[in-house]
């Protein structure tokens, strides 16, 4: 009887064996549902083989295999194989993480009704034989030669459409919201667009990894568009990352607009079960034609795939920071490779990793040096020395100075501070003392909440009432420590009193919808000041926009985390960018105290070379990535000596091991912020000069570490780690 080889959603890296009666090769890459210990659990068929090496009597029979949804193909299993390989996580964790939670219920998906109907090739050719006095066959059909039909406004329709799919005239389609404007003319590429389009669709069909490196409004979106067109013509498929699809819904507009006949659907974290399920058949069932979507739509299933992009490249948010620790990035390379197809990733300030990639010749490196528009000019960016002209609650002279000219000539500014919640810390003028989470090893941040303030962890979200006298010496002298978006917002209604101020941060964008209204409000200039952090630098095109200020970016410059500059400078390049989109010219005021940072000459210049070059030559010193390869392996116990002594026992299990691969093994330390919600984390860095080398220890090292006792201790390995 043949064997199913089953993975399941436990942590252990192995398949488990089953009988299964009529099971065949066309089950591989079908859910399945199997008796696990006491339980039954949702499963994916993996493998199939003539014979277990289990004794007959062990091997349990599978309950049923979903035969209902279409099996996934062999390159997506072959995908998630490697992302578990490659992350060393466990094969069954992997698989079942990447299906649509829905999937992952014991009660057996139905299929849904489709949500809209579209006209088949069989469909169009009968068109001409409906009878002219068959009204509503030749409305419908009138109807249905613009597009899809959502079942939701088939009305009367309905009968005939059930007639017509089992004819199979029409098929099942995604719906598609209307176009939210009349399709628009593409504006004519700017000869360096031109350029860069005309390279990749004139390279050699098959593998290549292109950078595309263009300042922010240089239309990199144009260029996506253009190559995502050629492939759409002839019948393919294309996919789309961008980093956080809920900021950027002007991204998808502008695809819907441009491709109005073509299957899109977007795909992100934010989307209902029912609706994920749906995207996901969709996308089983070959009815897409392009996926957009943030870093879990990398895992897509998609048989016609003949392009890539990556969207912002360097973006945090393409790294999975729990479960499977992935880089959407990395795995999008990896796939396309595999596919032999090209993909583009694209970026005003690329990663580090990348742009070594592209000197290297690995990628291509295509320039879009200027802004799209003529008359557009990169903003011209100052230093505040604010030794020289210090700020008065958090604003210099020279700030002030300028926001009140753009108030006066009624264009917008944008404040960043990258510090939600009213001050970083409530402080003690009489000892100096700092309110301190219990929990974690960070202070408190003070929050305005109504006429209120409160005190809120930003680690684990406990939040509590300030003290109104110091706990260590008694003082009622307890102020506001710092600049955070509400306070900064209660300074400017002081000193604008007319102005209308908008905050945008994760405490008033959280509502859904809530940051496209803002956006709205911004862009009908109902607006004259933003204060915001970091959530406003991602893509948005603000055109009255003349002024940006930048408030305590110092910090970064401050931060033990090797990354943190490359960071700052990409968030400063991209806030920055957000000033004079239109016809007016932007201008851009940094307040620092160190004026002559390289960092923020780089930035002057709007040069992303020259600080590449820069911070490169400085982690070839250090021997950091990309001059190294890295992994972390964490651990969390109730108190740090046990976690470090965990720690110690992995680093003593894997020393001739790393000896036998060339890989360094550092000692274990706490982590940066070593107290998280009373668990205490510490990490163990494992170094190694090629890819190679640390892939070959970590196998076999992380074997020996899963046989150490844990007891209570959690302990997990993130490879290419973005945060220590
Ligand atoms: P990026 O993503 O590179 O920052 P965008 O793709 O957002 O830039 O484009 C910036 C602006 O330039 C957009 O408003 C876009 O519509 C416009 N644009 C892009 N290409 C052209 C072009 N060839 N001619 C005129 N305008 C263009
Ligand atoms: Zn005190
Ligand atoms: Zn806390």
């Amino acid at each position: 009887m043949p064997v199913v080889r089953v993975a399941l959603d436990v942590p252990l890296p192995k398949l488990f064996d089953y009988l299964a009666e009529d099971a065949g090769r066309t089950d591989i890459g079908r859910r399945v549902i199997v008796p696990f210990g006491q339980r039954r659990q949702i499963g994916l068929i993996v493998e199939l083989a003539q014979a277990s090496e289990l004794p007959a009597t062990q091997l349990k029979s599978v309950i049923a295999i979903d035969r209902d949804l279409p099996a996934l193909p062999a390159e997506w299993l072959k995908l998630a194989r490697f992302a578990a390989g490659y992350y060393q996580h466990p094969l069954g964790a992997t698989l079942l993480s990447l299906l649509p939670p829905a999937l992952k219920r014991l009660k057996p998906t139905r299929a849904e009704p489709p949500a809209a109907y579209a006209l088949t090739a069989a469909g169009t050719a009968h068109l001409p034989d409906i009878s002219p006095r068959a009204k509503a066959q030749r409305q419908l059909a009138e109807r249905l030669q613009q597009g899809p039909l959502p079942l939701s406004e088939a009305g009367a329709w309905r009968s005939h459409l059930r007639l017509w799919h089992r004819a199979g005239w029409v098929e099942a389609a995604e719906a598609m919201p209307a176009s939210p404007a009349p399709a628009s003319p593409p504006p004519q590429l700017t000869p360096d667009q031109a350029a860069t389009v005309a390279a990749v669709l004139e390279a050699p069909a098959g593998f290549g990894a292109w950078l595309l490196h263009g300042v922010t409004g240089s239309g990199k979106t144009e260029v996506y568009l253009k190559l995502i067109e050629a492939q759409l013509a002839a019948g393919r498929q294309a996919l789309v990352l961008v980093p956080e699809i809920h900021l950027t819904p002007q991204t998808e507009a502008a695809f819907r607009n441009r491709f109005p006949g073509a299957r899109l659907i977007s795909l992100h974290s934010g989307l209902a079960d029912g609706e994920r399920l749906r995207a996901w058949r969709a996308c089983l069932d070959g009815r897409v034609d392009l996926v957009l979507g943030t870093r879990l739509a990398v895992f897509t299933p998609m048989d016609r795939l003949r392009l890539i992009v990556v969207d912002e490249e360097h973006d945090g948010s393409y790294k999975q920071q729990e479960g499977l620790r992935y880089s959407a990035r990395d795995v999008a390379v990896w796939r396309a490779r595999t596919l032999d197809i090209p993909i583009v990733l694209g970026s005003a300030t690329p990663a580090l990793e990348t742009w070594r990639n592209a000197e290297r010749g690995r990628y291509r490196k295509l320039e879009l040096p200027e802004r799209a528009h003529a008359e557009a000019e990169l903003p011209a960016v100052k230093l505040i020395d604010t030794r020289a002209d210090r700020p008065r609650q958090g604003l210099s002279a020279s700030l002030t100075r300028a926001l009140r000219d753009r108030l006066a000539r009624g264009e917008q500014s944008l404040l960043f501070i990258n510090r939600r919640g009213y001050a970083p810390t409530l402080y003690c003028n009489g000892c100096g003392y700092v309110v301190p989470c219990p929990r974690c090893s960070a202070h408190q941040v003070l929050h305005r909440k109504g006429g209120k303030f409160e005190l809120r962890c930003h680690h684990c979200g406990l939040m509590s009432r300030p003290p109104e006298v110091c706990p260590d010496c008694g003082s009622l002298d307890l102020r506001p420590a710092g600049q955070g978006t509400q306070r900064l917002e209660e300074t400017l209604a002081d000193q604008f009193p007319g102005a209308r101020i908008l905050r945008i941060d994760r405490d008033t964008a959280a509502r859904r919808g809530a940051f496209a209204a803002m956006r709205e409000a911004v862009n009908a200039r109902e607006v004259d000041i933003l204060v915001g952090t970091q959530i406003v630098t991602k893509g948005h095109d603000f055109p009255h926009l003349t002024l940006v200020g930048v408030l305590g970016a110092d910090q970064a410059l401050l931060s033990p985390d090797f990354r943190a500059t490359e960071r700052l400078f990409a968030q400063l390049m991209q806030v920055a960018g957000r000033a004079g989109r239109a016809a007016r010219p932007g201008e851009v005021l940094v307040q620092t105290g160190y004026p002559e940072h390289p960092l923020y000459r780089a930035l002057q210049a709007h040069d992303f070379a020259r600080f590449a070059a820069q911070t490169l030559k400085e982690r070839r010193e250090a021997e950091f990535p990309p001059y190294s390869h890295q992994a972390l392996l964490r651990a969390e116990a109730e108190r740090i000596d046990d976690a470090i002594a965990f720690l110690d026992k992995a680093k003593q299990a894997g020393l001739a091991l790393a000896r036998e691969h060339g890989v360094t093994l550092f000692d274990p330390t706490p982590a940066l912020l070593a107290r998280v919600a009373r668990r205490e984390r510490a990490q163990l860095l494992v170094q190694a000069g090629s890819r190679q080398h640390l892939q070959g220890f970590l196998g076999p090292w992380l074997e020996a570490v899963r046989g150490l006792p844990t007891r209570t201790l959690k302990w997990s390995i993130d490879v290419d780690p973005l945060d220590f």
